[in-house]
């Protein structure tokens, strides 16, 4: 139940993909802590996260013509929901298993992501009459590597080009643009526009257009132009060449942007040291704790309670199991780090749930 933050060498960024470049420039060290980690979570991802992994095979499997009827659908669909669970209970969060219990709108994004066969068997029927080519989960990279990632789908009519980027969850930002449309989010803007000079670099032929493909089968055209994609992968190249600079001569502080937005769902929390003393003035707005424990409390039900001191305050954390208890209580006198509590409404004090992780 109480992990160890395991220690690693901070290592060089050798490459980003276009995915990650948004998430990175908003705080550099976020992609240096997960590089160095190797991309192993040190934190649990929502339940609705692993269903969005499954729902985005089944979208590439069902543009692939892997899944092209409903008996396909339901046997890739349990096979992959099923792989997915097996994967949560193997690193211990069995507490997250069946998803359709804890993955939010589980049924309606099945039929949604189910209805979208018709249209792909569809699609499916005209590659046979036309020329046009269906490449999918296409890697794309520059000469050196440095700027790599996978397409989900390209299409190739002649030198006519399309880049399509299946997306499951919200597309566009809540605020609107001065026509009053909605605008589709920067970090997939930039990850289509760096697919697009990606291409281009390629194959020295500029896309013709680039496309976000939602769950309800709707095309989100995403405009472009040759300056603009290249002046974003410039940018790109720029980031990671000052994020190397400051990895050699160490100044992590430099590459570290706490901030509410930045570190809520960040899953390096744990090994982020700026995070950690941001968290002193700051634990009051985030459902982390930092604090010396100072006692755990047995209850009648199997559950425990632990008491912490946080900054100047003594704070309850209840909701633990005790099978626990003996853990637990070899901490006491010792700084706890509590991530995912749910916090009371008004005062500090908060409980322990399913995607609870300590750190020691
Ligand atoms: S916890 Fe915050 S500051 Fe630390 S790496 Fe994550 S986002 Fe950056």
């Amino acid at each position: 139940m109480i992990r160890k933050v395991e220690e690693v060498q901070l290592k060089k960024l050798e490459r980003i993909s276009p995915s990650q470049y948004c998430t990175a420039k908003k705080c550099p060290y976020k992609l240096v802590l997960a590089n160095s980690y190797g991309f192993k979570q040190l934190m649990p991802f929502s339940p609705n996260a692993y269903l969005g992994s499954v729902l985005h095979k089944i979208i590439e499997l069902i543009s692939k013509g892997t899944i092209i009827n409903e008996e396909l659908f339901d046997y890739h669909w349990k096979k992959e929901i099923d792989k997915t669970e097996a994967m949560l209970k193997d690193s211990g969060l069995s507490t997250i298993t069946p998803l359709k219990y804890f993955a939010e709108g589980f049924a309606l994004k099945k039929i949604k992501v189910r209805n979208l066969i018709k249209n792909r068997v569809n699609a499916h029927v005209n590659r046979t009459v036309s020329n046009r080519k269906y490449l999918t989960e296409v890697i794309l990279s520059n000469t050196g590597k440095t700027i790599s990632g996978v397409v989900d789908l390209i299409i190739e009519e002649s030198r006519m080009v399309t880049i399509i980027d299946f997306k499951t969850g919200v597309v566009f930002d809540k605020c609107l643009n001065e026509d009053g449309v909605y605008i589709v989010k920067e970090d997939y803007q930039y990850q289509l526009k760096l697919y697009c000079y990606l291409y281009y670099l390629k194959y020295n032929l500029l896309p013709s257009n680039l496309y976000i493909v939602t769950l309800e089968n709707s095309y989100v055209n995403i405009p472009f132009s040759l300056i603009e994609c290249k002046a974003i992968y410039d940018e790109v190249i720029c980031f990671l060449d000052t994020t190397n600079v400051s990895i050699d001569i160490q100044d992590y502080a430099g590459l570290a942007h706490c901030s509410i937005d930045n570190c809520k769902y960040c899953p390096y929390r744990p090994a982020c040291q700026y995070y950690t003393v941001w968290l002193d003035y700051h634990f009051e707005e985030m459902k982390d704790l930092k604090g010396k424990l100072l006692k755990v409390n047995i209850f009648g039900n199997n559950s425990m309670g632990i008491e912490l001191k946080v900054a100047d305050k003594i704070v309850l954390v209840n909701g633990f199991n005790q099978e626990f208890y003996r853990q637990m209580e070899d901490k006491k006198g010792q700084m706890l780090y509590l991530f995912n509590l749910k916090k009371n409404k008004h005062s500090c004090n908060a409980t322990a749930n399913n995607y609870t992780i300590i750190y020691a």
